[in-house]
């Protein structure tokens, strides 16, 4: 897992290697970090470049510090045990941004899909098949509607009924880029580009004025799929201040007597999401929408994920990969979106 999570990272660092020589005057820094379980890479352009990327890297720190479920000192680990407690502006915003996805997914973005998460082993790496009836009885408190968050800027409160617990894992990284973007809007940097686990964040283009150019991973990892076999990467989205986020299974799973078992859980059967789909990219300029709706998209399937699409193709654009390896992207990026693959365009 950790190795595709480096080959994410390099593939973005040689989109940056691309730039020209005039590109290189501008100054530039770029800072790596572990957290929220993965590598992550920022990199800014501008003459201020040095105390952006340390903010960001003290911001990626805080954010973590707040909702990293398996903390127990952390916000979401204390709301997790003590279930009634006061709560920062983040982590009422984010926990706000779960449920408009999960409304909008119709409950296939849940974060109270936690526990279900818990017994397949994914937050601790020790993965096992729970038994149906440990399925049935954690499925009995996985639902949005159960958490409750009020209050005002001066106050703000979250709580959970017994039993009922969350994770942040399908949406942090997608909040947590946009509030870097932010960083360097506040900063008034020049251009830069943030990849936390292979999920993108572009602002501006290049410093040369092109757009970046995004590297899509491949998720045929064991070259099973003829469709995809020997690409190096599945294409390249061009973009400026979006964010490009993929969800796969490829990207954690165990095998037990030759099944694989992935980490995208769907919140209807409490078992790993079997749609059909094997990828979800989403760009869009909002970064934790399109977090939230690659972990959906690939749990609600093609047929749903392209009519949700339909509805609001001003809010995201996504490419989806069927696990035989046909690659379909949406109308929105048909001019940015090049590879070596068949593709259709869906429009
Ligand atoms: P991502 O890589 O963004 O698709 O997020 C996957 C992570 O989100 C998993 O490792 C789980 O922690 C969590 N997760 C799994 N299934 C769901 C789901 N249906 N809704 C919300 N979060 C989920
Ligand atoms: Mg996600």
């Amino acid at each position: 897992m950790i190795g595709k999570k480096i080959m994410s990272c390099l593939l973005v660092a040689g989109v940056a290697l691309c730039l020209t020589a005039c590109e290189k005057a501008m100054p530039e820094v770029s800072k790596d970090v572990f957290a929220m379980d993965t590598f992550m890479n920022v990199r800014v352009y501008g003459e201020n470049a040095q105390e952006t990327a340390e903010r960001c890297v003290k911001e990626i720190e805080r954010l973590d510090g707040l909702f990293d479920a398996q903390d127990p000192g952390s916000e979401i680990g204390r709301l997790n045990s003590e279930k009634n407690i006061q709560i920062s502006a983040d982590t009422f915003d984010i926990i706000c941004r779960s449920g408009e996805v999960s409304e909008l997914t119709e409950g296939a973005f849940d974060i109270t899909v936690y526990p279900v998460v818990k017994l397949w082993g994914f937050t601790t790496g020790e993965n096992r098949v729970p038994a149906e009836d440990e399925i049935d009885d954690a499925l009995q408190f996985v639902d949005q509607s159960f958490v409750e968050i009020k209050g005002d800027a001066a106050d703000r409160t979250a709580s959970l009924p017994d039993n009922v617990e969350i994770g942040l894992g399908g949406i942090a990284k997608g909040y947590t880029s946009d509030r870097l973007i932010e960083i360097f809007r506040e900063e008034g940097v020049m251009s830069g580009i943030v990849s936390l686990g292979g999920n993108v964040a572009a602002y501006g283009t290049k410093p040369g004025g092109k757009p970046w150019r995004v590297a899509i991973e491949n998720p045929d990892v064991d070259s099973k799929i003829s469709a995809l076999k020997n690409a190096d990467y599945l294409g390249v989205v061009e973009v400026s201040d979006k964010s490009v986020i993929t969800s796969g299974g490829y990207e954690r799973f165990f095998e037990d007597d030759g099944v694989r078992y992935h980490h995208i859980i769907d919140p209807s059967t409490g078992y790993p999401a079997d749609s059909g789909l094997i990828s979800v990219s989403i760009i869009s300029e909002d970064g934790c929408l399109a977090d939230g709706l690659s972990t959906a998209l690939f749990v609600m399937g093609k047929d749903r994920a392209l009519s949700l699409w339909s509805e609001h193709r001003d809010m995201f654009d996504c490419i989806l990969v069927d696990d035989d390896g046909a690659v379909t992207i949406t109308d929105g990026i048909s001019d940015c979106f090049s590879s070596g693959l068949k593709y259709e365009i869906y429009r």
